[in-house]
């Protein structure tokens, strides 16, 4: 328990000092704790992408993020690392129920985000689920109600939170919105925005108490600004695109 505590200390001393010019070679340059390092060393991750390099240090900080890259740069870790990270930090447990949410624009993605959490993850205690649909919303409910993280899609997941009997998601500390580009091509933009204004952002003040927000995209366009902008407080901008793309 002592030493559990003393590692968190360490952790937060290491990404508070953080310095953003030393290289990054391995995962393990960046201020990560052993449970996600030996997690993404089982799943034969060793370098971050540059996505994941840029990003990840700030998200660590509790930062909201605009993180462009294309296709296939890694997205997915560039957001599943910090959210475990942060819970973690938090020292979330199985009592505090909802803590993040990753919306994924399909069933399909979706279900390839939760393997590569439950593969990163396994040396972590959360609970996961999906919320993707295909059974009974109650079914569904009773079964995930008490998880610490959903990977969900969003016309699903917002069908739970209009319920009367929808999730406690009162303490929500991370937001991810995966794969944005396409959300909004799905025409999910009015879902995206009940979503964001269900979950309480609190307050700016206390970084440890605040709602953070991811927002990931391969492609930029005027509708992703304006997603960033109800959604995203003071985020840092990371744009791994080439002029053009
Ligand atoms: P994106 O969301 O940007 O399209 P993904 O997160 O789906 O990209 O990643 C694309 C592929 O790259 C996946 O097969 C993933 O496992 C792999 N990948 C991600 N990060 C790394 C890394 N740091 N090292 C090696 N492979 C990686
Ligand atoms: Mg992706």
């Amino acid at each position: 328990r002592d030493r559990a505590d003393q590692e968190l200390i360490s952790l937060q001393q290491r990404i508070d000092t953080f310095d953003a010019k030393k290289p990054i070679e391995t995962f393990s340059d960046l201020p990560l704790s052993s449970k996600t390092l030996k997690g993404l060393k089982s799943s034969h991750f060793v370098s971050p992408t540059p996505i994941q390099s840029l990003s990840i240090p700030d998200s660590l900080r509790g930062k909201d993020v605009l993180g462009s890259a294309k296709t296939g740069s890694g997205k997915t870790l560039a957001f599943l690392i910090p959210l475990l990270e942060r819970l973690y930090m938090l020292k979330w447990g199985p009592m505090d129920g909802l803590g993040a949410v990753v919306i994924s624009p399909t069933r399909e993605l979706a279900v390839q985000t939760f393997n590569q959490l439950r593969d990163i993850g396994k040396y972590h205690s959360f609970s996961a689920g999906l919320v993707i649909g295909g059974k009974p919303l109650k079914e569904e409910r009773d079964r995930l109600g008490r998880m610490n993280i959903l990977i969900a899609t969003p016309g699903r997941l917002l069908q739970h939170l209009d319920s009367t009997v929808g999730f406690e998601s009162s303490g929500l500390k991370v937001l991810v919105l995966d794969e944005a580009d396409r959300l909004l091509d799905l025409g999910f933009l009015p879902a995206l925005k009940a979503i964001v204004s269900h979950f309480t952002t609190g307050s700016m003040d206390d970084p440890t108490l605040r709602r953070q927000t991811l927002l990931f995209s391969a492609t930029q366009s005027s509708d992703l600004a304006s997603l960033a902008k109800l959604s995203l407080k003071d985020p840092l901008y990371i744009n791994c695109n080439k002029p053009g793309e």
